[in-house]
Protein backbone atom coordinates (compact mmCIF):
# COMPACT_ATOMS: atom_id res chain seq x y z
CA UNK A 1 0.00 0.00 0.00
CA UNK A 2 1.17 3.79 -0.99
CA UNK A 3 0.31 6.67 0.50
CA UNK A 4 -3.10 8.32 -0.49
CA UNK A 5 -3.01 10.23 -3.86
CA UNK A 6 -2.80 13.83 -3.59
CA UNK A 7 -6.18 14.91 -5.87
CA UNK A 8 -7.42 18.36 -6.90
CA UNK A 9 -10.64 18.34 -6.87
CA UNK A 10 -13.03 20.90 -8.88
CA UNK A 11 -17.03 19.81 -8.50
CA UNK A 12 -19.26 20.97 -11.25
CA UNK A 13 -21.56 23.48 -9.97
CA UNK A 14 -24.15 22.05 -12.90
CA UNK A 15 -25.09 18.41 -12.45
CA UNK A 16 -26.77 16.81 -15.89
CA UNK A 17 -27.66 13.79 -13.24
CA UNK A 18 -31.41 15.06 -12.91
CA UNK A 19 -31.57 15.74 -16.58
CA UNK A 20 -29.92 12.00 -17.29
CA UNK A 21 -32.55 9.16 -18.57
CA UNK A 22 -31.51 6.29 -16.54
CA UNK A 23 -34.37 4.52 -19.09
CA UNK A 24 -32.03 5.09 -21.85
CA UNK A 25 -28.52 4.54 -21.72
CA UNK A 26 -27.09 3.10 -24.60
CA UNK A 27 -23.18 2.11 -24.13
CA UNK A 28 -20.71 4.68 -24.71
CA UNK A 29 -22.95 7.93 -24.78
CA UNK A 30 -23.64 9.17 -21.66
CA UNK A 31 -20.64 10.59 -19.55
CA UNK A 32 -21.11 11.33 -15.53
CA UNK A 33 -20.34 15.16 -14.22
CA UNK A 34 -16.60 14.47 -13.43
CA UNK A 35 -13.42 12.54 -14.71
CA UNK A 36 -9.45 11.98 -13.85
CA UNK A 37 -6.95 13.67 -15.12
CA UNK A 38 -3.02 13.35 -14.44
CA UNK A 39 0.17 14.75 -16.50
CA UNK A 40 3.49 12.61 -17.14
CA UNK A 41 6.39 15.09 -17.55
CA UNK A 42 10.16 14.98 -16.59
CA UNK A 43 9.78 11.49 -15.77
CA UNK A 44 6.63 11.53 -13.49
CA UNK A 45 2.99 11.49 -13.02
CA UNK A 46 1.71 14.48 -11.94
CA UNK A 47 -1.06 17.22 -11.99
CA UNK A 48 -3.90 14.42 -10.45
CA UNK A 49 -7.18 16.22 -10.72
CA UNK A 50 -10.51 15.30 -11.04
CA UNK A 51 -12.38 17.77 -12.78
CA UNK A 52 -15.80 18.56 -14.69
CA UNK A 53 -16.28 16.25 -17.36
CA UNK A 54 -15.86 18.30 -20.61
CA UNK A 55 -13.89 18.86 -24.22
CA UNK A 56 -10.22 19.33 -23.40
CA UNK A 57 -7.50 21.16 -25.52
CA UNK A 58 -4.85 19.79 -26.90
CA UNK A 59 -1.97 20.24 -29.81
CA UNK A 60 -2.91 19.40 -33.36
CA UNK A 61 0.56 17.80 -33.16
CA UNK A 62 0.31 14.61 -30.97
CA UNK A 63 1.78 11.49 -31.66
CA UNK A 64 -2.07 10.42 -30.74
CA UNK A 65 -3.15 11.59 -33.44
CA UNK A 66 -0.72 10.63 -36.02
CA UNK A 67 0.97 7.42 -34.84
CA UNK A 68 -1.06 5.94 -32.83
CA UNK A 69 0.39 6.35 -29.20
CA UNK A 70 -2.49 6.05 -27.24
CA UNK A 71 -4.67 2.72 -25.54
CA UNK A 72 -7.31 2.69 -23.50
CA UNK A 73 -8.67 0.28 -20.68
CA UNK A 74 -12.44 -0.94 -20.06
CA UNK A 75 -14.03 -1.61 -16.54
CA UNK A 76 -17.23 -1.90 -14.51
CA UNK A 77 -18.84 -0.85 -11.09
CA UNK A 78 -21.70 -2.16 -9.88
CA UNK A 79 -24.50 -1.27 -7.06
CA UNK A 80 -25.59 -3.92 -4.61
CA UNK A 81 -28.88 -3.72 -3.32
CA UNK A 82 -27.56 -1.94 -0.11
CA UNK A 83 -25.92 1.00 -2.23
CA UNK A 84 -22.45 -0.30 -2.16
CA UNK A 85 -20.66 0.21 -4.93
CA UNK A 86 -17.90 -2.20 -5.99
CA UNK A 87 -15.45 -1.99 -9.01
CA UNK A 88 -14.81 -5.36 -10.40
CA UNK A 89 -11.25 -6.79 -10.39
CA UNK A 90 -9.68 -3.64 -11.12
CA UNK A 91 -6.11 -5.23 -10.14
CA UNK A 92 -6.28 -6.96 -13.29
CA UNK A 93 -6.72 -4.29 -15.48
CA UNK A 94 -3.83 -2.13 -13.86
CA UNK A 95 -1.71 -5.20 -15.13
CA UNK A 96 -3.05 -5.14 -18.84
CA UNK A 97 -2.73 -1.52 -18.86
CA UNK A 98 1.03 -1.73 -18.01
CA UNK A 99 1.51 -3.59 -20.94
CA UNK A 100 -0.54 -2.04 -23.13
CA UNK A 101 1.78 1.28 -22.07
CA UNK A 102 5.33 -1.02 -21.99
CA UNK A 103 4.26 -2.29 -25.84
CA UNK A 104 3.37 1.15 -27.50
CA UNK A 105 6.80 2.68 -25.56
CA UNK A 106 4.71 4.94 -23.27
CA UNK A 107 5.16 5.55 -19.20
CA UNK A 108 3.92 2.82 -17.19
CA UNK A 109 1.22 3.71 -14.07
CA UNK A 110 2.19 2.66 -10.75
CA UNK A 111 -1.28 0.42 -9.94
CA UNK A 112 -1.96 2.19 -6.97
CA UNK A 113 -2.36 5.61 -8.94
CA UNK A 114 -4.31 3.69 -11.03
CA UNK A 115 -6.99 1.68 -8.73
CA UNK A 116 -7.10 5.00 -6.59
CA UNK A 117 -8.09 7.70 -9.83
CA UNK A 118 -10.76 5.12 -10.95
CA UNK A 119 -11.78 5.10 -7.00
CA UNK A 120 -11.84 8.70 -6.50
CA UNK A 121 -13.95 9.79 -9.71
CA UNK A 122 -16.48 7.08 -9.13
CA UNK A 123 -16.57 7.83 -5.68
CA UNK A 124 -17.49 11.97 -6.51
CA UNK A 125 -20.27 10.59 -9.05
CA UNK A 126 -21.40 7.43 -7.31
CA UNK A 127 -25.06 8.58 -8.16
CA UNK A 128 -24.48 8.08 -11.18
CA UNK A 129 -24.16 3.92 -10.87
CA UNK A 130 -26.88 2.90 -11.86
CA UNK A 131 -29.18 0.55 -9.78
CA UNK A 132 -31.48 -1.52 -12.18
CA UNK A 133 -30.38 -5.37 -13.75
CA UNK A 134 -28.12 -5.44 -15.91
CA UNK A 135 -26.66 -1.91 -15.69
CA UNK A 136 -23.68 -0.35 -14.03
CA UNK A 137 -21.33 2.42 -14.54
CA UNK A 138 -18.58 1.57 -17.67
CA UNK A 139 -15.25 3.27 -16.50
CA UNK A 140 -12.97 3.88 -19.59
CA UNK A 141 -8.99 4.85 -18.14
CA UNK A 142 -6.91 5.92 -21.01
CA UNK A 143 -3.47 7.02 -22.02
CA UNK A 144 -2.40 9.24 -25.09
CA UNK A 145 0.89 10.85 -26.22
CA UNK A 146 1.09 15.05 -25.61
CA UNK A 147 4.46 16.15 -27.27
CA UNK A 148 3.78 19.22 -29.77
CA UNK A 149 6.07 17.41 -31.91
CA UNK A 150 5.76 15.57 -35.49
CA UNK A 151 8.54 13.33 -35.47
CA UNK A 152 8.13 9.47 -35.03
CA UNK A 153 9.40 9.04 -31.99
CA UNK A 154 7.92 8.09 -28.47
CA UNK A 155 6.07 11.34 -27.20
CA UNK A 156 8.02 12.54 -24.14
CA UNK A 157 4.71 14.12 -22.13
CA UNK A 158 1.24 12.10 -21.95
CA UNK A 159 -1.76 12.43 -20.14
CA UNK A 160 -3.98 9.95 -18.32
CA UNK A 161 -7.44 10.19 -18.24
CA UNK A 162 -10.93 8.32 -16.52
CA UNK A 163 -14.18 8.70 -18.05
CA UNK A 164 -17.22 7.40 -16.30
CA UNK A 165 -20.65 6.45 -18.51
CA UNK A 166 -23.87 4.68 -16.83
CA UNK A 167 -24.75 2.26 -19.26
CA UNK A 168 -27.27 -0.69 -20.00
CA UNK A 169 -26.54 -3.89 -21.20
CA UNK A 170 -24.92 -3.74 -24.63
CA UNK A 171 -25.92 -6.32 -26.85
CA UNK A 172 -29.19 -7.50 -26.36
CA UNK A 173 -29.65 -10.16 -28.20
CA UNK A 174 -28.14 -13.72 -29.85
CA UNK A 175 -25.11 -13.10 -31.88
CA UNK A 176 -25.08 -14.10 -35.75
CA UNK A 177 -21.25 -14.19 -36.42
CA UNK A 178 -18.80 -14.82 -39.28
CA UNK A 179 -15.31 -16.26 -39.04
CA UNK A 180 -13.34 -13.75 -40.85
CA UNK A 181 -10.88 -15.59 -43.41
CA UNK A 182 -9.71 -12.93 -44.90
CA UNK A 183 -9.09 -9.63 -42.78
CA UNK A 184 -7.07 -9.75 -39.94
CA UNK A 185 -7.32 -8.16 -36.38
CA UNK A 186 -3.41 -8.78 -35.28
CA UNK A 187 -0.43 -10.72 -36.27
CA UNK A 188 2.43 -12.85 -34.23
CA UNK A 189 4.78 -10.30 -33.21
CA UNK A 190 2.47 -7.43 -33.42
CA UNK A 191 0.28 -5.42 -30.64
CA UNK A 192 -3.57 -7.34 -30.24
CA UNK A 193 -2.57 -8.42 -26.97
CA UNK A 194 -2.16 -4.38 -26.12
CA UNK A 195 -5.27 -2.66 -25.43
CA UNK A 196 -3.90 -0.25 -28.22
CA UNK A 197 -6.43 2.00 -30.20
CA UNK A 198 -5.26 1.60 -33.15
CA UNK A 199 -6.03 -2.02 -33.30
CA UNK A 200 -9.98 -1.23 -32.65
CA UNK A 201 -9.56 1.50 -35.95
CA UNK A 202 -7.93 -0.82 -38.09
CA UNK A 203 -10.96 -3.70 -37.08
CA UNK A 204 -13.87 -1.28 -38.52
CA UNK A 205 -13.52 -1.88 -41.74
CA UNK A 206 -14.01 -5.60 -41.64
CA UNK A 207 -16.30 -5.08 -39.06
CA UNK A 208 -18.54 -2.67 -41.65
CA UNK A 209 -18.03 -5.42 -43.93
CA UNK A 210 -19.82 -8.05 -41.91
CA UNK A 211 -22.55 -5.85 -41.10
CA UNK A 212 -23.31 -4.98 -44.29
CA UNK A 213 -23.84 -8.56 -44.79
CA UNK A 214 -26.30 -9.28 -42.30
CA UNK A 215 -23.64 -9.99 -39.23
CA UNK A 216 -23.67 -8.56 -36.04
CA UNK A 217 -19.88 -9.53 -34.67
CA UNK A 218 -16.56 -11.64 -36.56
CA UNK A 219 -14.72 -14.20 -35.13
CA UNK A 220 -11.02 -13.43 -35.86
CA UNK A 221 -8.71 -15.92 -36.72
CA UNK A 222 -4.80 -16.49 -36.92
CA UNK A 223 -3.39 -14.20 -39.54
CA UNK A 224 -1.02 -16.53 -41.23
CA UNK A 225 -3.93 -19.37 -42.54
CA UNK A 226 -7.21 -17.99 -41.03
CA UNK A 227 -7.39 -21.84 -39.51
CA UNK A 228 -7.69 -21.10 -36.14
CA UNK A 229 -9.63 -18.72 -34.13
CA UNK A 230 -8.70 -16.08 -31.61
CA UNK A 231 -11.37 -13.44 -30.27
CA UNK A 232 -15.23 -12.22 -31.29
CA UNK A 233 -14.94 -9.07 -32.35
CA UNK A 234 -13.65 -6.95 -29.04
CA UNK A 235 -14.15 -10.03 -26.90
CA UNK A 236 -13.03 -13.16 -26.18
CA UNK A 237 -14.32 -16.28 -27.21
CA UNK A 238 -15.36 -19.28 -25.26
CA UNK A 239 -17.06 -22.71 -26.13
CA UNK A 240 -18.27 -25.63 -24.53
CA UNK A 241 -17.74 -28.61 -27.00
CA UNK A 242 -18.07 -32.66 -26.16
CA UNK A 243 -18.50 -31.29 -22.20
CA UNK A 244 -15.24 -29.66 -22.05
CA UNK A 245 -14.93 -25.85 -21.87
CA UNK A 246 -12.56 -24.57 -24.70
CA UNK A 247 -11.01 -21.30 -25.06
CA UNK A 248 -7.55 -20.14 -27.62
CA UNK A 249 -4.80 -19.71 -25.30
CA UNK A 250 -3.92 -15.89 -24.83
CA UNK A 251 -1.03 -15.07 -26.88
CA UNK A 252 0.54 -11.93 -28.55
CA UNK A 253 -2.39 -11.74 -30.80
CA UNK A 254 -4.85 -12.48 -28.09
CA UNK A 255 -6.36 -9.57 -25.60
CA UNK A 256 -6.20 -11.37 -22.20
CA UNK A 257 -9.38 -10.53 -21.05
CA UNK A 258 -10.98 -10.39 -17.27
CA UNK A 259 -13.99 -11.91 -17.95
CA UNK A 260 -11.90 -14.43 -19.74
CA UNK A 261 -10.13 -15.31 -16.64
CA UNK A 262 -13.33 -15.35 -14.31
CA UNK A 263 -15.09 -17.63 -16.89
CA UNK A 264 -12.39 -19.87 -16.90
CA UNK A 265 -11.71 -19.74 -12.96
CA UNK A 266 -15.64 -20.51 -12.25
CA UNK A 267 -15.77 -23.21 -14.78
CA UNK A 268 -12.23 -24.98 -13.19
CA UNK A 269 -14.11 -24.75 -9.59
CA UNK A 270 -17.46 -26.11 -10.50
CA UNK A 271 -15.49 -29.13 -11.79
CA UNK A 272 -15.60 -28.47 -16.05
CA UNK A 273 -12.39 -29.45 -18.10
CA UNK A 274 -11.15 -26.49 -19.41
CA UNK A 275 -8.76 -26.67 -21.96
CA UNK A 276 -6.97 -23.35 -23.25
CA UNK A 277 -4.93 -24.54 -26.23
CA UNK A 278 -4.88 -23.65 -30.15
CA UNK A 279 -8.67 -23.99 -30.89
CA UNK A 280 -9.20 -24.87 -35.34
CA UNK A 281 -12.15 -23.63 -37.12
CA UNK A 282 -12.33 -26.99 -39.04
CA UNK A 283 -13.27 -28.28 -34.78
CA UNK A 284 -16.03 -25.90 -34.36
CA UNK A 285 -17.37 -26.08 -37.36
CA UNK A 286 -17.66 -29.75 -37.22
CA UNK A 287 -19.03 -29.62 -33.60
CA UNK A 288 -21.94 -26.96 -35.07
CA UNK A 289 -22.59 -29.42 -37.45
CA UNK A 290 -22.89 -32.72 -35.16
CA UNK A 291 -23.98 -31.02 -32.46
CA UNK A 292 -21.64 -31.71 -30.00
CA UNK A 293 -20.55 -27.86 -29.71
CA UNK A 294 -23.26 -27.24 -26.77
CA UNK A 295 -22.52 -23.70 -25.85
CA UNK A 296 -20.68 -20.53 -27.96
CA UNK A 297 -20.16 -16.58 -26.59
CA UNK A 298 -18.33 -13.74 -26.22
CA UNK A 299 -17.01 -12.60 -23.10
CA UNK A 300 -15.83 -9.09 -21.91
CA UNK A 301 -16.49 -6.48 -19.73
CA UNK A 302 -18.67 -4.56 -22.14
CA UNK A 303 -19.78 -7.54 -23.62
CA UNK A 304 -21.03 -9.37 -20.71
CA UNK A 305 -22.02 -12.55 -21.64
CA UNK A 306 -22.99 -12.39 -25.17
CA UNK A 307 -24.34 -15.75 -26.70
CA UNK A 308 -23.58 -16.90 -30.18
CA UNK A 309 -26.49 -18.35 -32.33
CA UNK A 310 -24.71 -19.48 -35.41
CA UNK A 311 -21.58 -19.38 -37.30
CA UNK A 312 -20.98 -18.82 -40.82
CA UNK A 313 -18.13 -20.17 -42.60
CA UNK A 314 -17.65 -19.12 -46.48
CA UNK A 315 -21.38 -18.61 -46.69
CA UNK A 316 -22.71 -21.48 -44.49
CA UNK A 317 -24.62 -20.64 -41.65
CA UNK A 318 -24.36 -23.01 -38.62
CA UNK A 319 -26.96 -22.80 -35.93
CA UNK A 320 -26.59 -23.42 -32.12
CA UNK A 321 -28.96 -24.28 -29.77
CA UNK A 322 -31.27 -21.78 -27.97
CA UNK A 323 -29.01 -20.00 -25.51
CA UNK A 324 -31.61 -20.33 -22.39
CA UNK A 325 -31.24 -24.11 -22.92
CA UNK A 326 -27.36 -23.95 -22.58
CA UNK A 327 -26.36 -24.82 -19.13
CA UNK A 328 -22.87 -23.00 -18.83
CA UNK A 329 -23.35 -20.07 -20.28
CA UNK A 330 -26.74 -19.31 -18.60
CA UNK A 331 -24.96 -20.32 -15.04
CA UNK A 332 -21.50 -18.32 -15.76
CA UNK A 333 -23.82 -15.63 -16.62
CA UNK A 334 -26.34 -15.98 -13.22
CA UNK A 335 -23.03 -16.67 -10.78
CA UNK A 336 -20.92 -13.32 -12.58
CA UNK A 337 -24.16 -11.35 -11.78
CA UNK A 338 -24.62 -12.52 -8.48
CA UNK A 339 -21.15 -11.58 -7.09
CA UNK A 340 -20.98 -8.29 -9.65
CA UNK A 341 -24.02 -6.91 -7.55
CA UNK A 342 -23.43 -8.43 -4.24
CA UNK A 343 -25.79 -11.31 -3.96
CA UNK A 344 -23.47 -14.00 -3.54
CA UNK A 345 -20.27 -14.25 -1.40
CA UNK A 346 -17.55 -12.82 -2.54
CA UNK A 347 -14.63 -15.75 -2.17
CA UNK A 348 -12.34 -14.72 -4.83
CA UNK A 349 -11.71 -11.01 -3.54
CA UNK A 350 -13.17 -9.80 -7.10
CA UNK A 351 -15.21 -6.66 -5.76
CA UNK A 352 -13.21 -3.73 -4.76
CA UNK A 353 -15.58 -1.18 -3.19
CA UNK A 354 -15.48 2.22 -3.10
C1 LIG B 1 -11.27 -5.48 -23.96
C2 LIG B 1 -11.16 -6.63 -24.89
C3 LIG B 1 -11.52 -7.94 -24.51
C4 LIG B 1 -12.20 -8.25 -23.22
O1 LIG B 1 -11.44 -8.00 -22.08
P1 LIG B 1 -12.15 -7.81 -20.68
O2 LIG B 1 -11.02 -7.54 -19.77
O3 LIG B 1 -12.88 -9.05 -20.36
O4 LIG B 1 -13.08 -6.66 -20.83
C5 LIG B 1 -11.25 -8.97 -25.41
N1 LIG B 1 -10.72 -8.73 -26.62
C6 LIG B 1 -10.41 -7.48 -27.02
C7 LIG B 1 -9.80 -7.30 -28.37
C8 LIG B 1 -10.62 -6.40 -26.17
O5 LIG B 1 -10.34 -5.18 -26.58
Amino acid sequence: MTETLDIKITKTPNSRLEQTDFNDLPFGRTFSDHMFVADYEDGEWKNFQIVPYGDISVSPAISALHYGQSFFEGLKAYKHADGTVSVFRPDKNAKRFNKSAERLCMPTLPEDIFIQSIAAVVDIDREWVPGKANHSMYIRPFMFATDRYLGVAPSTTYKYMVLLGPTGPYFSKTLRVKIETHYTRSAEGGMGYAKSSGNYGGAMYPAKKATEEGFDQLIWTDAKNHEYIEEMGAANVVFVLDGKVITPSTRDTILDGVTRDTVLTLAREWGYPVEERRVSVAEIIEGAKNGKLEDAFGAGTAATIAPVGSISLNGEEYFLSDPKTREFSQRVLRELDAIKYGNAPDTHGWNYIV
